[in-house]
């Protein structure tokens, strides 16, 4: 089975509206169209800018779609501070990060929160917003040889309660805590490992074709002097691009090496 890969980009908490547009036009002048064929492309940047920045894509009619960092469970009601899913809709949002390292560490989100999330995001089908699941271990798991058994923890965790029908079209992306931000990459061997035994966990879970489908991204510390070696991985099926997404020429590398 060929994986169309997505490459992705977080800008997390950077870029005002006028930053966040400056970087979408810069972004979309360097897109060649025809890309779209080979290769699925987004941003997700903070959730005021999510509009402005689909606007310029639009404008342009570059194949670049928006995204979100987060979102809470309930449709509406009194949830102060929290963003819905109706809401991401209703922006055309195609994806949604559940479950990041920085929202699991900084804001004590646990995996029962990402499961919840999860969960929501299967529930509303028409038009639906794609979870993007991130999971990963810290330096401490690692060092102590258990990360594949952390990370299977975590995917069954954030797919408990939801089956083939629903997963197929969910993203997985292994973001090893030790390599975000750091500047350093796990090898594209540790990344390959981690990502297949995702894939097992998976095809536990869902079926072999079902996982043989499901697209399991690598993220950490992606720029475009590594991205070629990681994304030739069989298990790798595209990025999640935090530092370098925030730089248009180097995200544009990032995803032409994904073509
Ligand atoms: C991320 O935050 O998802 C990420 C991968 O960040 P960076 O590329 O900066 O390590």
């Amino acid at each position: 089975m060929t994986r169309k890969p997505l490459i992705a980009g977080n800008w997390k908490m950077n870029n005002t509206i006028a930053q966040a547009v400056v970087l979408a036009q810069e972004v979309s002048n360097l897109f060649e169209r025809d890309w779209a064929d080979a290769v699925d492309v987004a941003v997700c940047p903070p959730y005021v800018d999510l509009k402005p920045v689909k606007t310029v894509f639009e404008f342009d009619k570059t194949p670049v779609s928006v995204g979100a960092q987060n979102v809470y469970w309930e449709p509406s009601g009194a949830y102060t501070g929290e963003i819905s899913i109706p809401m991401l809709k209703d922006i055309g949002c195609r994806y949604c990060i559940v479950g990041h390292s920085e929202r699991r560490t900084l804001f004590h989100e646990t995996n029962e929160d990402v499961n919840d999330k999860v969960r929501a995001l299967f529930a509303d089908k028409v038009q639906p917003v794609h979870p993007i699941v991130c999971v990963g271990e810290s330096l401490a798991v690692r060092d102590e040889g258990t990360c594949l058994e952390f990370v299977d923890a975590q995917v069954r965790a954030a797919f408990a309660g939801t089956d083939e029908v629903d997963a197929k079209d969910a993203v997985v992306a292994y973001e090893p805590v030790w390599a975000i931000g750091t500047g350093r990459t796990a090898t594209p061997e540790q990344a390959q490992e981690v990502c297949a035994a995702i894939r097992a966990t998976l095809a536990e879970l869902f079926g072999a074709e079902c996982a043989d489908g499901m697209r399991v991204l690598y993220g950490g510390s992606m720029n475009e002097g590594n991205a070629d070696l990681l994304l030739a991985q069989p298990d790798i099926d595209g990025g999640l691009i935090g530092g370098a997404s925030l730089k248009a020429g180097s995200f544009v590398e990032i995803v032409k090496a994904a073509l």
